[in-house]
């Protein structure tokens, strides 16, 4: 989607403002935050409703799109396997630092080893049946539920399709589905000039709700998180961008910065996919890998969600006074790892699948009730940076395609 620099720094101005002023407002109103939830927070809802309904069509199509555009089945090949190697490899560093991290700061946890903690988790699903309910046994449900993996491969598979269609019909299949594609844009660009106002709506409550909390005993757990968080970005994606895409990170980062901005508001990956896909295409990502990098990443590369499971893990087991073993930390990234890949890019979804994790090293599920009261919180900064590194994938890909003369 076409926009001026002058128009993009307009957007990033007012969602920087938009986000300050939730900030200050949500401070100053702590004792209001019924009324804020009960009022400002639809207005947000609002919002994160409508990017929500643009996200289905907008992964389908676009995946599709990015497909047939690459013309040819072995590219498309290469680009995924490319993807998915290097999501999976941030992945697992996400949770070593997220691990680490914790283990140094482990002492200033309480030791709260309380046994009366309550907290059922519905919905639970195991690994197996997470990677079977990857691929959909229905046409009209992936789309219905919004269940963006089968979406991807629902799309893949169209995709694939196409390219092998007789060729006078595979063109009038392509025009459709860029007519379809411009049209689903065009809808993204009009509900995103909305994002500031988005933004201050959803972020206020949350502020105000959470502020005394922060403040309390869980300030430790919290500030070990925010702390993995940065310092994944600062080495981990500035290292890769500058390394693998050339491009300076403080560039990198002022261009992702209304995305980061969105994502830390709504802590949702798919809502923040538009405005992802807007920041890496004007930092010059081409357009056909981000259509096809970036759902696949709000999808399965949660990088922030791996390092939170990992600093939950070794507090929730410091709480309860029991000290992980060599094998339970080895176990703790390799679920770790799957267990990002199978939660959805929306919001409170890491904390279920903090259960998977806690499970495969015994540790008591009930734990996550220490920390689900500001489960928000940690949501905020761990899909922020979740969707910043699903933005290093478009454009390192995007680098590696130019410099092997594949895309102009
Ligand atoms: N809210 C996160 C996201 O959308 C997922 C999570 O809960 O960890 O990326």
């Amino acid at each position: 989607m076409e926009s001026s620099p002058r128009k993009k720094s307009h957007l990033t101005r007012n969602i920087f403002i938009a986000l300050v002023i939730a900030i200050v407002l949500g401070l100053l109103l702590q004792n209001q935050a019924e009324i804020l939830n009960a009022y400002v927070k639809p207005i947000g809802d609002i919002f994160l409703n409508l990017l929500k309904f643009i996200v289905t069509p907008i992964v389908l199509f676009s995946i599709m799109g990015g497909i047939i555009s690459m013309r040819d089945i072995k590219r498309v090949g290469e680009v995924g396997v490319f993807t998915i190697i290097y999501y999976f490899f941030t992945t697992s560093f996400a949770i070593i630092i997220g691990l680490v991290f914790a283990n140094i700061a482990k002492r200033f946890f309480p030791l709260i080893a309380t046994t009366n903690l309550e907290f059922a988790l519905e919905n639970q699903v195991s690994l197996i049946d997470t990677l079977v309910n990857i691929f959909p046994k229905n046409f009209l449900a992936p789309i219905v539920e919004a269940n963006m993996l089968q979406i991807i491969v629902m799309a893949i598979i169209i995709g694939f399709s196409i390219l092998l269609i007789d060729k006078s019909k595979q063109a009038k299949a392509i025009e459709a589905i860029e007519i379809v594609n411009d049209i689903n844009m065009k809808a993204m660009g009009l509900i995103l000039k909305l994002s500031p106002l988005g933004v201050l709506c959803l972020l206020m409550p949350v502020i105000a709700e959470n502020g005394p909390m922060i403040i309390g005993s869980l300030a430790s757990v919290l500030l070990v998180a925010y702390l993995a968080y940065a310092f994944h970005a600062a080495i981990i994606y500035s290292f890769t961008v500058k390394t693998f895409a050339g491009i300076n990170p403080v560039e990198f980062f002022k261009g992702v910065a209304p995305a980061m901005m969105f994502a830390f508001s709504s802590a949702s990956s798919m809502g923040t996919l538009p405005i992802n896909m807007k920041c890496c295409e004007e930092l010059g990502a081409d357009s056909d890998v981000t259509s096809f990098v970036l759902p696949l990443g709000a999808t399965i590369n949660m990088d922030g969600t791996a390092i939170y499971q990992g600093v939950c893990a070794v507090f929730i087991a410091s709480c309860y006074g029991i000290d992980l073993t060599l094998g339970q930390i080895v176990t703790i990234v390799l679920t770790a790892t799957l267990a990002s890949i199978g939660t959805a890019g929306v919001p409170g979804s890491g904390m279920i699948m903090l259960a998977m994790v806690l499970q495969s090293v015994g540790l008591p599920v009930e734990g996550i009730a220490l920390v689900a009261g500001i489960d928000r919180i940690f949501d905020m900064g761990r899909t922020t940076l979740n969707i910043t590194g699903d933005a290093t994938a478009a454009l390192i890909n995007s680098a590696r395609l130019r410099r092997k003369g594949k895309i102009a």
